[in-house]
């Protein structure tokens, strides 16, 4: 004889879900989602190179592709909603130095910025601060040429702090609040420790490290065996 369990219809499928959306998403849940019961398991982390790239307003998108024009997604990137443009500005710096096809980053930002690696900043014979986004103290300009116009930024061209993106849960699992630093440890064949990994808590964010190519490429990271945060 089989016993009833007294589970209903909807609550089976309540927890089916539940067990689903954990193997699916085992990190934070998302704005609106109930929270799942605390799972130990380490947090699956991720290290991306971030290229060189600006960020623009609606006004400057608008003097640089036309007025009401709009940024057509080219590739999402992990962190949901953020995408790479389609659209893509000349850089011009002092003495006519240029980079060509910069890529704009959207959505659109309430503050344009350009974020070059240390390398692009020597060629552009720019001295570019460290900064977190937005952070424009000191920071040299530039003109950015689009196929409508041109805009002159009188700064905000910076080399952007090294960082990583966390929600509450994976800030609690770390022992770190937004504003706080990390150190990085990435094991490869130019294995190394950055340290002041840069944590900006956010409700949302997926686990991962941006550093700048200069960074990537002195450890080597495409052929990185292991990376690991610590305190
Ligand atoms: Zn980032």
């Amino acid at each position: 004889m089989i016993a009833t369990t007294g589970l209903d219809r909807l609550e089976i499928e309540r927890l089916v879900r539940g067990a689903l959306r954990n193997v699916l998403r085992p990190g934070c849940s998302q704005p609106g989602e109930p929270t799942q019961p605390a799972a130990p398991a380490q947090p699956r982390l991720l290290v991306n190179v971030s290229a060189r790239h600006a960020h623009v307003t609606q006004s400057d998108l608008e003097r640089l592709f036309g007025t009401g024009h709009k940024l057509t997604p080219f590739k999402m990137l992990y962190q949901d909603g953020f995408f790479a443009a389609e659209e893509t500005v000349t850089f011009v710096g002092p003495r006519q130095r240029v980079i060509n096809n910069l890529r704009i980053l959207g959505p659109c930002r309430d503050h344009s910025q350009v974020e070059l690696a240390f390398t692009d900043s020597i060629q552009m014979g720019l001295d570019v601060p460290v900064r977190k986004s937005g952070d424009h103290r000191d920071s040299p300009g530039a003109y950015l040429v689009g196929p409508k116009g041109m805009i002159h930024l009188e700064r905000g061209v910076i080399r952007h702090q090294r960082h990583v993106h966390m929600c509450q849960r994976e800030a609690d699992h770390y022992g770190v609040k937004d504003g706080d630093f990390l150190n990085l440890r990435v094991a490869s064949d130019c294995p190394a420790v950055l340290e002041e990994v840069l944590v900006r808590v956010s409700a949302g964010a997926k686990l991962e490290v941006h550093i700048d190519t200069d960074e990537g490429n002195a450890v080597n990271l495409s052929k990185a065996k292991r990376v690991e945060l610590f305190r």
